[in-house]
């Protein structure tokens, strides 16, 4: 290609759209361009390198298997009613009638589509298991759109969908999965680490989300040493065991009047004692019955920890006539004085606390020098706060290490949920009806390549694994203008071409400094300048992006030293993979 030709406008400054690294090279570089909150032109450059991903993706998931369709980004709403799914993804589903009223929504996943395919598609056990996917646009309308393709409203997924008569069965295919996403993303130059994930409401066994560790991530992964990793919302760590605590004879419950007191933050203020002296207790609605659930002051309540060690569905947070009716109290004053055991749930760190403070379950009153035992029986212990930077593992008891990531992709046993509820079956071995049983598996195609140049860039601009760079290499005269640089540059141009390497030719009479310049933001992995050199002593100049230093190489011999460099770097891509290990179920 030659870049005279290109659509290529790049920029010198930030855009102030943007606010983290990728988002600003993607623009910079004339990857990306924003069209409006969460939806944007993918230009050439950028459009080439989703199409390098996508391929890598395809091989993958080919190599297991797996079979391409394309269902519909339009799906009408009788298929999300059968799962109910059409109330359940509220605002986050983008929703729109046709001319004759009907509704339908865009698709932000495809499980109800594919179920409704395996229902009428697939008849027997002798068809299964099978495993279907597609490279789509999916419509989420995120409440915080962010960071560029990153989180967008509109953003390209692949998801893949298998179905199955066995668990062992769908085991198996989950492990191929989870082989499979640690060669895509490792082809692609990113190591990832699979963590443990909550399967939610669906419930189902096993759930692994691909994280790249990244400050700008969104989420947090706690990580150890031994190999133990989940996210914030499956972290568990190891309790700590103390002795039991000693408490100050004298002190016994005395009630406060704290008026319009009513969050840790103005409580610390207001009696200036640091938020570890409190008991922060929240009401909650589990499966339709209130529970009081309690931290200490400066710990967060993990409702993925509170709704598993509850055994329940569903959990939400009770609003102020809930709570008054269970506690006679309000949003803000509750604590477990005088509740009765059965409701209230606490995490085990509240055992050891000693005359603290809570709410009195009284408009404006707390109490103080409340105690565990004495002021008030807790029915459950159970661990129900965040994990925070200093926890141990619950393997081995190291310290586990706190990570900011980007979820990459997203593997998940789905069981019978979806086939249930749309009563999608085959005919097993003994002509009898079965429900069918599913995984699914998500990766984000436009995200990776924002988790790419994340991971990947220095000052200048955007340094790319060679298999997902928009060009492999360019070729480059210094002076365009001078005939004989030029004609050598062609030359050169033309063999890579012929030998199949994706090569792009800076052929504009522009200033070498601001080529050069150029060349690094978009980040050409390999760059061959052709200079004055190339003209007295038959060298031209061959760098790669990452290394500081260019070597000089005979004009004859830098085709095949490409072609070279190129297998090499592919090779070291994949080595990532020697450091793969199988999945844990
Ligand atoms: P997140 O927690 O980041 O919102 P999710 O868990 O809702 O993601 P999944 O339903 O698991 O996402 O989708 C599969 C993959 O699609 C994710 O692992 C992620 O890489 C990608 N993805 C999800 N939402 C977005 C988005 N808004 N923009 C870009 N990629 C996304
Ligand atoms: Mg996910």
């Amino acid at each position: 290609m030659r870049v005279s030709k290109m659509l290529t406008h790049t920029l010198k400054e930030d855009p102030q759209e943007a606010e983290v690294m990728s988002h600003k090279l993607m623009i910079r570089a004339g990857m990306l361009r924003r069209v409006s909150s969460g939806i944007y032109n993918y230009l050439p450059l950028g459009w080439k390198v989703i199409r390098k991903v996508m391929d890598i993706i395809r091989e993958e998931m080919n190599a297991i298997e797996g079979q391409e369709l394309l269902m519909p980004a339009m799906n009408p709403r009788e298929l999300w009613e059968e799962t109910g799914r059409w109330e359940e993804m509220g605002d986050n589903l983008f929703r729109l009638k046709d001319r004759w009223g009907r509704d339908y929504c865009l698709g932000m996943t495809h499980e109800e589509v594919i179920t409704d395919i395996a229902r009428k598609e697939i008849q027997s056990y002798k068809d299964l298991p099978i495993m279907l996917y597609q490279i789509q646009t999916k419509f989420r309308d995120e409440p915080r759109p962010r960071a560029g393709v990153m989180r967008g409203r509109e953003f390209i997924m692949k998801d893949a969908y298998s179905f199955h008569d066995s668990d062992e069965s769908l085991d198996e295919k989950y492990r191929d999965n989870y082989r499979a996403y640690w060669r895509i993303f490792a082809r692609c130059g990113m190591e990832t680490v699979p963590v443990k994930a909550d399967p939610g409401p669906i419930g189902g066994t096993d759930n692994h989300e691909f994280m790249v560790l990244s400050p700008v991530g969104e989420d947090t992964v706690f990580l150890c040493e031994c190999g133990n990793g989940a996210n914030k919302e499956m972290a568990y760590f190891k309790d700590e065991e103390k002795d039991p605590p000693v408490r100050s004879k004298e002190s016994s419950r005395e009630k406060i009047h704290t008026p319009g007191v009513s969050t840790i933050e103005k409580l610390c203020k207001s009696l200036k004692i640091s938020a570890d002296r409190f008991m922060k207790a929240i009401v909650y609605i589990a499966d339709g019955k209130p529970i009081m659930a309690i931290v200490r002051g400066d710990r967060d309540i993990n409702q993925v920890k509170l709704r598993r060690g509850l055994g329940v569905k569903t959990l939400a947070m009770a609003n102020d006539d809930e709570i008054l009716k269970f506690t006679g109290g309000h949003l803000g004053f509750s604590g477990p004085v005088g509740m009765d055991p059965s409701v209230v749930v606490a995490d085990p760190e509240i055992k050891y606390m000693v005359d603290t403070i809570c709410g009195a379950n009284e408009k404006d009153y707390h109490f103080r020098n409340v105690n565990p035992g004495t002021d008030f029986t807790v029915g459950k212990y159970i661990q129900i706060r965040d994990a925070v930077e200093g926890d141990k593992c619950p393997e081995c008891g190291k310290v586990l290490d706190a990570k900011r990531s980007i979820e990459l992709g997203h593997i998940f046993k789905l069981g019978r949920k979806y086939s249930n509820d749309m009563k999608a079956t085959f005919l097993d071995d003994k002509s009898e009806r079965k429900t069918f049983i599913m995984g699914c598996y998500g990766i984000g195609v436009t995200r990776i390549v924002a988790a790419v140049i994340e991971t990947h860039n220095d000052k200048n601009g955007i340094i790319w694994p060679i298999s997902i760079a928009p060009y492999e290499c360019l070729v480059m005269p210094v002076m365009y203008n001078d005939d004989e640089q030029r004609g050598i540059s062609e030359e050169i141009y033309k063999k890579l071409k012929e030998k199949g390497i994706d090569v792009a030719y800076d052929d504009r009479d522009s200033r070498p400094g601001f080529k050069f310049k150029d060349a690094d933001l978009i980040g050409y992995p390999l760059r061959v300048i052709v200079g004055k050199k190339a003209i007295k002593d038959g060298l031209v100049e061959l760098k790669l992006r990452d290394e500081k230093e260019a070597q000089m190489v005979k004009i004859e011999e830098v085709v095949d030293m490409i072609i070279d460099i190129i297998k090499v770097e592919k090779t070291k891509l994949m080595s990532f993979s020697d450091r793969f290990e199988e999945c844990p179920c």
